[in-house]
């Protein structure tokens, strides 16, 4: 595929959306790089669909400004409609013509662009092997199941060189095992393209596989604007960690701490202690608390030195290993704790936390 688009860069700043006394978004600014992909990531309500429509030209800002490459296509005296922002959108729903086939829903958008007629014909038939529907091209989209739907719809938002394609929970409507082949097909062929990708999604595993750089948005603000790596090791707030997923979260005494170490006290766990990384800039106010990464909780065998102590709850088996719940301490639990090796029920055993994996934050 030609990598020949002008991909947008984006500029949103200070908008704000307010339906009636409801606000939706408040105050948010962000600035994203061409040719990028990044997830809007947060719960329902939170204001990713609003952000994703007045991105798209569907919803007009009550305040701020957004600018597509420099242009501004939002403001207090600007408004530019959908079609003239050089962008198109695949819905959770696929919103495919239902008259036309395959092959016309993809071309349909080619008409409108300035790629050269000649090369259109070559173009559709380019996309429908990409995708993997080539032999579907002359049915009507109720005879395709929703992941060929889907497919076809990333086709057609492909299709005329967009310089930015934004997706709307595309895959919230399939079946697991099709969500992950079809997730990867998004990624590989949105970057190949070269367009800017802007994608929803209230799933945590969703956003970190397919992000250059993931906005986490709560109550209509966006709480954190940074890579999926920095999301999973620095949350900017207790809503961001458990958010993104943790395997355990517990109050704790604060003993000391030295720059980003802080060392902390378990008191339902007879006083332990456990290193942990402090989050910059956040304050431990009246209930620290401590939230525990799953990547970072191995287990040993109970003569093993160092660590807590814990007992196993629970095992799954889950193909690669087992993931266990660990009991730490009276009612407080460990859980999706990975290892290769099955931990039997009622076993007492040493937990070891990755002081880097775990974070220390008012609760
Ligand atoms: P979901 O994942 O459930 O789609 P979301 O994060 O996309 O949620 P939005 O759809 O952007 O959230 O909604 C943000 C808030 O604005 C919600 O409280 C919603 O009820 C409200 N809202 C959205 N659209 C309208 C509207 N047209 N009129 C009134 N309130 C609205």
């Amino acid at each position: 595929m030609t990598t020949s688009v002008n991909a947008e860069k984006i500029d949103i700043s200070g908008l704000r959306k307010q339906f009636k006394d409801k606000v939706a978004l408040s105050d948010v600014s962000l600035s994203i790089e061409p040719g990028s992909f990044t997830v809007l990531l947060g719960p329902s309500g939170s204001g990713k669909t609003t952000l994703l429509r007045c991105l798209a030209g569907i919803e007009r800002p009550t305040a701020g400004t957004i600018s597509l490459s420099g242009r501004e296509v939002a403001g207090p005296r600007t408004f530019v409609g959908p079609e003239k922002r050089n962008l198109s959108m695949v819905f959770q729903d696929y919103a495919l013509w239902p008259h036309m086939t395959v092959r016309k829903n993809i071309a349909f958008p080619l008409a409108n662009s300035d790629i050269e007629r000649g090369s259109r014909e070559g173009r559709v038939t380019d996309l429908l092997e990409r995708v993997g529907i080539a032999h579907l091209a002359d049915n009507y989209p109720n005879e395709l199941s929703g992941g060929e739907q889907q497919r076809v719809a990333l086709a057609r938002a492909l299709s005329s060189h967009v310089g930015l394609v934004l997706f709307d929970e595309p895959l919230s409507n399939l079946d697991a095992d099709r969500r992950d082949l079809l997730r990867i097909e998004i990624a590989t062929l949105t970057r190949e393209s070269g367009a800017t990708a802007v994608y929803i999604t209230h799933d945590q595993a969703e956003a970190f596989a397919l992000a250059d750089r993931i906005g986490v948005l709560n109550k209509g603000e966006l709480v954190q604007w940074a890579s999926p790596e920095k999301i999973y090791r620095q949350p900017a707030s207790s809503f961001v960690a458990r958010f993104t997923g943790v395997s355990g979260e517990f109050p704790v005494e604060v003993a000391s701490h030295e720059g980003e170490t802080i060392s902390v006290k378990l008191p339902f766990a007879q006083g332990a202690m456990l290193e942990a990384t402090r989050i910059e800039d956040s304050h431990l106010g009246v209930a620290p608390h401590v939230f525990v990464r799953a990547a970072g909780v191995s287990l040993h065998a109970e003569t093993h030195d160092g660590g807590i102590a814990g007992s196993i709850l629970d095992h799954a088996y889950t193909g690669r290993g087992y993931e266990h719940v660990v009991e730490i301490g009276e009612g407080r639990f460990l859980t999706k704790v990975y290892s290769s090796k099955r931990f039997e029920r009622g076993t007492h055993v040493r937990v070891v936390i990755d002081p880097t994996q775990c974070f220390v934050m008012d609760a």
